[in-house]
């Protein structure tokens, strides 16, 4: 999506002026682009008529281009489609806080239970999960296994009906202090009136805050669809979009809040339990139009960074002592935020000439197998390294006598840069400290 919207600005490119007859060019080609990635249709009519109502005539920013004024109405116009502002999660001022995930069987809705308490578990609350889809044995043991890994607590009681369990679950939750209860629901392959009674049940019995509804981005215009059913029968809250990972295209997010009036309130973002994210509709929206998401990065560079390690290096090389055994921590973190291209896609620019590139990620693995060929000496003190002492490690790790050159130069850099940072004295401690 984010290249055809590309080329229907880069007509627009060097035109001074933005007339009517350019604009509405160009939205033809970027309704075209949105079809094509599975927006829905009134969606995309509607969109692009706004976009060109807004764009025909408007005086064009002094710093901006016509074309760079058009993505910016764009780009604009699709953050206010997704819903504009970040949506959060609704907690009850009296604990504990129900969420109701409902949704197609497959959706991700066992996963993201479990993804959701992590969350929020880091977040200081103190979740319980309840296992009320009953019909498949295996259900309940997934919610207990991702449960587990989450660090979360599940409550199940077999077979017993959903509603029952859902009640049990809030007692038990009152009983032992977690302020959020998450509802693990039953899917169905389609939508039939046996699963929607079974849902509607449980909501008219527990009153949950949050009835999020998880739908699978890939399945496209039929996550939509899906979507509009269940709101239609249980007035959900919210959308959990999963599989992002997966869907180049985009047409889910973009029509969900339109065609229910629902916000996104997450995304799914890959299989792990990290791999969720808060749904931010502008960042979302920069991203379809190829411009990288530079703060998600941020985001999750923040969470999977141990963040005492991150302290504890910092101080090491405040003190001038970053050695082997640091550099190979660090490769241990960069490793946690997943493939080397996945983290540089997200770079504003970047994304774009990384198409067709193949990044070896195993370069990581070729440093880190040289630090590991070092003795424990060699890693703490690397100024003692000689002829001889490189030898071994090369032949040690298989790697070239040029590339441990390389590895042993950029330490001592790296010292010698850390040596000049703190030269200034202890304020630049002291501001790090202060964080
Ligand atoms: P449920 O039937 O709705 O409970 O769905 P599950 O939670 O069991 O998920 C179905 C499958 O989708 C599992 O294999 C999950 O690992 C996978 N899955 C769930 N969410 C994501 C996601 O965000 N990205 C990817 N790649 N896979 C996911
Ligand atoms: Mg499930």
């Amino acid at each position: 999506l984010a290249d055809k919207l590309g080329n229907a600005f880069k007509k627009l490119k060097n035109k001074g002026k933005l007339s009517e007859k350019d604009v509405k060019e160009a939205m033809r080609e970027v309704r075209l682009a949105l079809l094509e990635a599975d927006v829905n249709y009134k969606v995309a009519k509607d969109f692009t008529n706004k976009v060109t109502e807004r764009a025909v005539g408007q005086d064009v920013m002094q710093s901006l281009t016509p074309a760079q004024m058009v993505v910016k109405i764009v780009d604009e116009e699709l953050t206010s489609l997704m819903g504009g502002e970040d949506a959060r999660i609704e907690f009850a001022s009296k604990p504990p806080t129900v969420i109701m995930m409902c949704g197609l069987q497959g959706s991700g809705k066992t996963t993201h239970t479990a993804k959701l308490a992590k969350m929020l578990k880091k977040q200081g609350r103190s979740p319980l999960l309840a296992a009320c889809d009953v019909y498949r044995p295996a259900a309940i043991d997934q919610l207990k296994v991702v449960g587990e890994k989450a660090g979360v607590p599940v409550f199940e009681m077999g077979k017993a009906n959903p509603v029952k369990i859902a009640k049990e679950a809030i007692k038990r939750a009152k009983d032992y202090g977690n302020d959020v209860v998450i509802l693990d629901t039953a899917g169905r392959l389609h939508i039939d009136e046996a699963l929607m009674d079974e849902l509607k049940n449980i909501k008219k019995e527990v009153e949950p805050n949050e009835i999020l509804l998880v739908i699978d981005s890939m399945t496209g215009q039929d996550a939509v669809n899906v979507a509009k059913s269940f709101n239609e029968l249980l007035d959900i809250t919210g959308v959990i979009l999963t599989k992002l990972d997966g869907d180049t295209r985009g047409g889910a997010a973009l029509s969900v809040k339109a065609v229910t009036g629902r916000p996104i309130k997450f995304a799914g973002t890959g299989e792990k339990l990290d791999d969720i994210e808060v749904f931010h509709p502008d960042r979302m929206a920069s991203r379809i139009l190829g411009m990288g998401d530079v703060l998600t990065l941020i985001e999750d560079a923040q969470n999977k960074m141990d963040a005492e390690k991150a302290e504890e290096m910092a101080q090491k090389m405040m003190s001038n002592k970053f050695d082997f055994n640091d550099l190979y921590d660090q490769f241990e973190q960069v490793k946690k935020m997943g493939p080397l291209k996945g983290i540089l896609s997200k770079i504003p620019g970047v994304g774009k000439q990384l198409e067709g590139v193949d990044i070896d990620d195993r370069q990581i693995d070729w440093v880190q197998a040289i630090i590991l060929s070092m003795t424990p000496e060699e890693r703490s003190h690397p100024h003692i390294m000689n002829p001889s002492r490189k030898r071994r490690i090369a032949a040690g790790s298989g790697r070239s006598i040029e590339e441990v050159n390389r590895l042993i130069k950029q330490i001592d850099q790296m010292q010698k840069m850390m040596r000049q940072m703190t030269k200034g004295g202890k304020g630049s401690k002291k501001r790090r400290k202060m964080k």
